[in-house]
């Protein structure tokens, strides 16, 4: 295809003063890369294996009979455009990640040499029992270690991230109450709540019932009070909340929603910011998640897939889901099913959860240890201080007072600047970071919500202070229009974000409009 006219043209890159488009798009040494599609073209042959007719006959009437549509590049092509399309992605491992409540810390690599170990990455589920006795030993350990951390009798490791860690405790909720022979299906949910929270209350037929933030961004006790009943299956509560907040009232609010018969969720998504300092069972907690892939540093963001175990208070742990790990006279083996007389609420997935983070996430439990981990939760805390202290000057804290893993501002330094809060975390692009997280949680107008998490140097976060504050500097000199034409310096401006969400383009269709197997 002509690379003058197709995609490769870079529309919307010129404008303004730096214009540095040029005649191929490519700019500095970063080259603009078609879709795989447009580069390929018929009988161009990236692997030369000798054809064996014997094989053909084989495949008797399974025999290709055409062309299906995938592109023929050469080797080098090949690898090229795939190393290219990696170093569009901002990952960890290129600089500081400061999303709020994202929790994108480094992910050591003695976690990842470990759980590349053949004994463990080789593993196929339906291996016969005495194969994979030291994976399920693993997962034992694991589930030892994360029912120590947090106090709790009980823990489903099978969750696959943290909303279905969510889903996990709440049905279990909802068969402890059936179990009692009621109906209860009122939950209460804070408004500073984590958005998955009333999503999978929803999801599973409970009616979610709102509680106010107080003015000190916490749970209005008061409110919640009024909204007591005897219809309350439960209250789903974040400990530290999504305004970076730890709920003072945390003990009292688990005395109310048990004295009127309901079950208290935590959402424990934040534990990194309280891991080895305080125990959820303490608290008053029935249930709560821990996304091993935020507060125990496996890989997540594209990186990895998530892994959300929930650990049960005695009251819950009946109804724990299969398959868990049980230890007998013969060796480990997994519960595969709800058998008789068992009081679990059955199967969440398939097989057992993510082998690959629990050996990650016991491998950065074991290298830190009780102390380290304890130190991690200071220091990611006294980071997010640090970020609020440096700029509190520059930009509007939220709420008075200490912060705990991260630290949260809204838009009122940006009044009158013609600059809102999307403008300046695209200009943050420009700045070499990627931008915090913006506009959450919704209880505070225009929010920016950065967590700069432990594994920062202090160098490194002083550098990302000087850009904050040199851009607040910039938006109060009425420098709008800079902030307006951001980001300049990426593969790609502005894109339409309602457009990308309501029309997306999943499937690419050659120029002539026949479609081709590119889901
Ligand atoms: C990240 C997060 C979740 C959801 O976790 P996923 O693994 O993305 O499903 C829920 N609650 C809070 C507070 C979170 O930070």
């Amino acid at each position: 295809m002509d690379k003058s006219q197709g995609r490769t043209s870079r529309e919307g890159v010129s404008d303004g003063a730096d214009q540095v488009t040029t005649a191929s798009g490519h700019r500095g040494l970063l080259m603009e890369e078609p879709l795989i599609f447009e580069q390929g073209s018929d009988g161009r042959i990236g692997v030369d294996l000798p054809e064996v007719p014997e094989h053909k006959m084989r495949l008797g009437a399974l025999e290709r009979s055409g062309p299906i549509g995938l592109p023929s590049l050469s080797e080098p092509q090949t690898i090229r455009h795939f190393t290219r399309l990696s170093q569009k992605n901002y990952a960890i491992d290129a600089g500081l990640y400061p999303l709020g409540s994202c929790t994108m810390k480094h992910n050591p690599r003695i976690n990842e040499k470990l759980a590349r170990l053949p004994g463990f990455a080789d593993l196929h589920p339906l291996q016969p029992r005495s194969t994979v006795q030291g994976a399920l030993a693993l997962m034992d350990l694991l589930a030892h270690w994360l029912k120590s951390l947090t106090g709790m009798p009980a823990v489903a490791l099978s969750p696959a991230a943290g909303a279905h860690g969510e889903y996990c405790g709440m049905v279990a909720i909802r068969a402890a109450i059936e179990a009692r022979g009621e109906g209860r299906r009122r939950v209460l949910v804070p408004e500073s709540a984590h958005g998955t929270n009333p999503a999978t209350a929803a999801s599973i037929g409970f009616t979610v019932d709102p509680i106010p933030a107080g003015p000190d961004g916490r749970v209005d006790i008061a409110a919640m009070k009024a909204k007591l009943g005897p219809d309350i299956a439960g209250l789903m509560l974040t400990n530290p909340n999504t305004c970076g907040l730890f709920e003072r009232d945390i003990i009292e609010i688990a005395r109310l929603i048990h004295e009127s018969g309901g079950y208290f969720y935590c959402d424990g998504a934040n534990f990194n910011a309280i891991v080895g300092r305080v125990r959820p069972a303490d608290l008053g907690i029935d249930a709560m998640h821990i996304n091993l892939h935020k507060t125990f540093s496996t890989p997540h963001g594209g990186g990895g897939p998530g892994s959300g175990p929930v650990v049960f208070s005695q009251a819950l742990a009946p109804y724990v889901p299969v398959p868990y790990v049980v230890h007998g006279p013969d060796g480990f083996r997994l519960v595969e099913t709800a058998g008789e007389g068992s009081t679990s609420f059955g199967r969440l997935k398939g097989y057992h959860g993510q082998m690959g983070m629990f050996v990650r996430a016991l491998a950065y439990m074991m290298s830190h240890g009780a102390d380290g981990l304890r130190q991690a939760a200071g220091d990611a805390v006294l980071n997010a201080n640090y970020v609020m202290a440096q700029l509190k000057d520059v930009m509007t804290v939220a709420f008075d007072g200490p912060c705990m893993h991260e630290a949260l501002f809204d838009d009122r330094f940006l009044k009158d600047t013609g600059v809102t809060t999307l403008d300046f975390a695209k200009a943050l692009i420009d700045e070499g970071y990627h931008p915090m997280t913006m506009y959450f949680p919704l209880v505070v107008h225009g929010a920016l919500l950065i967590e700069p998490t432990e594994s920062e140097s202090k160098d490194t976060i002083d550098q990302f202070i000087g850009s904050l504050r040199s851009l607040a500097g910039r938006a109060k000199a009425g420098d709008a229009a800079s902030f307006h034409a951001a980001p300049r310096l990426t593969p790609r401006r502005r894109l339409d974000e309602t457009r990308a969400a309501r029309q997306p383009i999943l499937r690419w269709r050659s120029a002539g409009g026949t479609s081709q197997a590119a889901d």
